[in-house]
């Protein structure tokens, strides 16, 4: 506190200024590949230098320039920091939030422009309330997922919303700081000091929101079918060799099922791919329907799927396989006006998991159960004894073998196909 005052306040101006473009221009070389908010963050923050070159100007320019100009400025800053949360999350632009501040500050500053104390008082409480507004856009109505850089340019902004509250209050008390604008002082270092923390603080926590949700949706896409959001084979074969583990350690019943869509070769060639492809999408969302929190649905290959469910014993697996066939056989795909009727075909594995069983010996299992489906004329569950014998050493992760007679393996994913 003892060298608060010491500290130089147009020194400290040119540091806020210097310290908040080089942000902007660090902010500007992040090329999101959507809007993300960082453009008019970055907007801000050169509104920000703009605002700090003015107070500079200060006795040595025009009042209307160094006072009006600059503060109303200002208030563009928080209002762009506004807009920038919004894109954030999504939403249109709160114009009219992000106008009337600044429409606010340019009138109060130009009443008050002989009136530092009116002018101090009504900056602090407007900024305050601008922080309060994007806070506000930050939080509500749900928590951002991006906890951390959320936090973090929470409290860099809050702190910042306290000392200008603290300011505000303490002149309002006890009256206009003595000395110039660009003297020196404790009240003007503190503020100040908080700012270019602040900037550096707050725009690295928006940074760090982009890129944790960057990171979160290329975590999502390594590990899920694009076209149905299900589970991708990657993702199933992960949980499947933790779930056979904890089945196994716990003597826990397990259950696997294949499902494959039956003709769906047929489909593609009466309705075109794209109707193929809504099918496939409809299948998956009928999947979501019937999971519990613990089971997994997945895309095996084209148009084959696997469900994971854990503590299902037999007698369960049968029932909700045939549950789940009953439902697709009810429930056709509406496209284009169309309703393309369809059915599965299932395969599930019987019998409980001893120590030494693998992933692999599941899926041969319910694979081959699978083709004894198809062989007994579709749209029925076939199930089959875990076949520990085949040990199929080399059989993952190849693509998911075709029960169609004529045609070759389905590839692993759409896009090698057509
Ligand atoms: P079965 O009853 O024996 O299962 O016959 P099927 O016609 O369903 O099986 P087959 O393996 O002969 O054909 C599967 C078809 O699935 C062939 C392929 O063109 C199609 N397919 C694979 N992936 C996709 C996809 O992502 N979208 C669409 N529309 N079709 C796909
Ligand atoms: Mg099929
Ligand atoms: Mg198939």
């Amino acid at each position: 506190m003892v060298l608060l005052p010491l500290l130089d306040t147009p020194t400290m101006m040119v540091m806020v200024a210097a310290g908040t473009l080089s942000m902007a221009i660090a902010m500007s070389v992040v090329r999101p590949e959507r809007r993300e908010g960082l453009g008019l963050w970055a907007l801000a923050l050169v509104a920000h230098t703009v605002t700090y070159v003015l107070f500079l100007l200060r006795e040595q320019t025009a009042d209307w320039i160094s006072v009006v100009l600059a503060n109303t400025v200002l208030a563009l800053v928080f209002a762009l920091l506004l807009g920038a949360v919004a894109e954030f999350h999504g939403r249109a632009l709160p114009r009219l939030r992000m106008a009337l501040p600044i429409v606010a500050t340019a009138a109060l500053m130009a009443l008050f422009l002989k009136n530092y104390q009116g002018r101090l008082l009504s900056s602090s409480f407007m900024l305050a309330l601008q922080i309060a507004l994007v806070l506000w856009a930050l939080w509500r109505p749900a928590a951002p997922a991006q906890l951390r850089g959320a936090l973090l340019v929470s409290v860099a902004l809050g702190a910042q919303g306290l000392i200008l509250l603290g300011r505000g209050l303490w002149h309002g008390i006890n009256g206009a700081p003595q000395g110039s604008f660009i003297g020196n002082g404790a009240g003007q270092s503190i503020t100040f000091l908080s700012a270019f923390v602040v900037v550096l603080l707050a725009s690295l926590g928006f940074i760090l929101m982009t890129k944790d949700r960057a990171d979160a949706t290329n975590r999502h896409l390594a590990l899920h079918d694009d076209l149905t959001g299900l589970a991708n084979r990657r993702l199933l074969l992960q949980t499947l060799a933790r779930d056979v583990a904890r089945a196994i350690r716990a003597r826990q019943p397990y259950a696997l099922l294949m499902l494959d869509v039956d003709h769906f070769k047929a489909i593609n060639d009466t309705y075109g791919h794209a109707a193929g492809d809504a099918v496939l999408q409809h299948m998956a969302g009928l999947l979501r329907q019937r999971l519990r929190a613990q089971d997994l649905a997945g895309r095996w290959g084209g148009e084959e799927f696997l469900l994971l469910l854990p503590g299902t014993a037999d007698s369960g697996g049968q029932i909700a396989a045939e549950k789940l066939r009953q439902l697709v056989a009810q429930s056709p795909c509406a496209y284009q006006g169309k309703s393309i009727a369809f059915t599965i075909s299932i395969g599930r594995c019987t019998e409980s998991l001893e120590p030494g069983d693998q992933p692999e010996h599941l899926i041969a299992t319910a694979d081959k159960a699978l083709y004894a489906a198809k062989r007994g004329g579709r749209n029925r569950v076939e199930s089959a004894p875990l076949s520990r014998m085949h040990a199929l050493i080399g059989a993952l992760p190849a693509p998911a073998r075709s029960f169609h007679q004529a045609s070759p393996a389905p590839p692993p994913s759409r896009h090698d196909h057509f």
